[in-house]
């Protein structure tokens, strides 16, 4: 069923997502590119069971999330979901480390703090493990919360603007990271982002208008020689 994602606001209702209907396998990578307000975010937050569609169901790995009760998502989140926030959401009475830490820790692998610290040293952040969200820049913030959704090797990794506030050099870097996890452990890939490089290394391109989505079918129209 094609998924709609409607609320309600003073001025009535608002339908956010009218129509979606998207097939994701196993181990692939997608980009999902569209104008500011067009719903990229609400989309990925229904994929990842963070928030529930008004209309249609979601499938993830085999199972229906319309059927699963609060729990159930929240274990299925757990065991096979990373998600990287537009505005990273990290907590903010953890250090970078324990942020990274945390959900290795609650899915009880061992070594949580050796694991974090590698993943920190992968994003280049030795240098600031002690330091709390408030103290680091917006991309040292975004780079945390990508060594924090690397952490536990998920099945499928959510990303919303995931080099949205870094530089060149960091943005290759953690384009090459997300492409490394999805060769060697075949996480599919679901990304946001507007960066076209990024998307062009993605095997398909989506467009998010007003609600809805659709395949970019000639060979990436949005994205020209230059920057391919
Ligand atoms: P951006 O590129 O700026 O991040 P986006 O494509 O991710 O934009 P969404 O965050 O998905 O956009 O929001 C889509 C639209 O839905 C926006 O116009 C937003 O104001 C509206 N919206 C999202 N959530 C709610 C809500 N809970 N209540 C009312 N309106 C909402
Ligand atoms: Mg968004």
């Amino acid at each position: 069923n094609a998924l709609v994602k409607s609320v309600m606001t003073q001025e009535g209702v608002l339908t956010i997502l009218n129509g979606i209907d998207l097939d994701v396998k196993q181990g692939e990578s997608i980009a999902i590119l569209g104008p500011s307000g067009s719903g990229k975010s609400t989309l990925l937050g229904l994929l990842a069971a963070l928030d529930a569609p008004t209309g249609g169901d979601i499938y993830l790995d085999g199972e229906s999330l319309g059927a699963l009760d609060e729990e159930g998502k929240a274990a299925l989140r757990k065991e096979k979901v990373s998600f990287i926030f537009q505005s990273f959401m990290l907590v903010d009475t953890l250090n970078a480390l324990e942020n990274v830490m945390l959900p290795a820790e609650l899915a009880g692998i061992k070594d949580a703090r050796g694991k974090a610290k590698q993943m920190l040293d992968r994003v280049g952040l030795t240098h600031r493990l002690t330091h709390f969200p408030h103290q680091l820049s917006g991309g040292e913030q975004q780079r945390v919360a990508i060594a924090r959704a690397f952490i536990c090797e998920p099945k499928v990794l959510f990303a919303d603007e995931p080099t949205g506030n870094l530089d060149g050099a960091n943005s290759d870097k953690i384009t090459q990271m997300l492409f490394s996890m999805n060769k060697e452990s075949d996480t599919t890939l679901v990304l946001v982002t507007h960066d076209l490089i990024l998307a062009s290394r993605c095997q398909r391109q989506f467009m998010m208008e007003d609600g809805v989505l659709s395949e970019s079918t000639n060979s990436r129209p949005d994205i020209t020689d230059e920057v391919r």
